[in-house]
């Protein structure tokens, strides 16, 4: 094991955090040491704690909160805090493409992917999305919950698709090498994206609706034609995204698991734990230092393998073969 490593071996992926939106909150935050953060407000995913749960790779999602405007402004300034207070440490190497990920896995350092959810700020202008990009932003979410120019997203009353705009956003997100996330999207939406786009989509974290009716969650449908086109289900820690019935605990993700598997999705599961997006936690989920207990829990259930796979492999491979160079 690398002596940097002093927790678990590094086997976790994570496509999704919200720490940048804290930071926006509150600069003073500490993303390295969680002994920085007293509180009250404190992050879930610090490096301390991706050591202690064995992280190889966390996705940080530039989210801008409903409550203030979603300007370029602040993508800008998401995208400094992460720069500054991130990707510089050396604890973490900035992956913009395939060797940047390679060298990160071989120095044993936490991966480091920047993503957009929402495409608000862009304002359906290729400058600002190729802008974007030369940040390093891989992979965009089309929508939050609501409407915005390009797509509905899930609690948006019509419940439309994509717009004429969001149409052509689909194509220049091709034309970029910029990978497309479900999350949030209308059933509508999705259909569309699917109808539209050539490349792999990524439902960063979104679980299984039959196994917990949640319109954040995917249908069998949905969940069978992601893992047709060898997309990716990121399975998220939202407590009432696992279940209806209260309190949830991480074995309450095994249902999820289990299912998505049945459908074939074996090779397309990962993980997209939310932590710093929710405000409460499943037990044995607290923070990305408990990660070594959901992977007790799923080696204990389905054995080691198919759980190097679900932890963090399935990521891996997805980013090797859909990153650009
Ligand atoms: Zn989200």
């Amino acid at each position: 094991m690398n002596d940097r490593y002093p927790g678990e071996e590094p086997r976790i992926a994570d496509f999704h955090c919200d720490v940048l939106s804290k930071l926006l909150a509150d600069p003073r935050l500490d993303p390295i040491d969680s002994a920085n953060n007293p509180g009250p407000v404190t992050l879930d995913a610090t490096l301390d704690r991706q050591r202690a749960g064995g992280y190889m790779l966390q996705a940080y999602a530039i989210y801008l909160t409903e409550s203030k405007h979603k300007t370029m402004d602040a993508v800008l300034r998401s995208a400094d805090l992460f720069e500054q207070k991130i990707a510089s440490h050396p604890g973490y190497a900035k992956v913009r493409g395939r060797r940047d990920l390679e060298r990160a896995l071989q120095e044993g350092k936490i991966a480091a992917l920047l993503t957009l959810e929402g495409a608000d700020a862009l304002q359906g202008d290729w400058a600002l999305l190729r802008t974007a990009f030369a940040l390093g932003v891989r992979v965009l979410g089309l929508t939050w919950n609501y409407a915005n120019w390009a797509a509905d997203g899930v609690l948006e009353p019509r419940q439309g698709g994509l717009t004429a705009k969001g149409r052509e956003l689909v194509d220049a997100a091709r034309d970029l090498g910029l990978l497309l996330d479900v999350s949030h999207l209308t059933d509508a939406g999705f259909w569309e994206l699917v109808e539209r786009t050539e490349r792999p989509l990524i439902a960063s974290h979104s679980n299984s609706r039959r196994i917990c009716p949640h319109p954040r969650n995917l249908t069998d449908d949905q969940l069978r034609a992601l893992i047709a086109m060898d997309g990716r289900i990121g399975l998220t820690y939202v407590p009432y995204f696992i279940t209806d019935r209260g309190q949830a605990a991480a074995s309450d993700l095994l249902p999820h698991i289990e299912h998505i598997c049945s459908l074939g999705g074996e090779d397309q599961l990962m993980l997209g734990s939310d932590f710093d997006g929710i405000e409460q936690h499943p037990a044995g989920l607290r923070h990305a230092g408990e990660a070594g207990q959901l992977r007790q829990e799923v080696e204990r259930a389905y054995g080691a393998a198919f759980a190097e796979k679900l932890l963090g492999g399935n990521a891996i491979r997805f980013l090797r073969q859909n990153l650009p160079e």
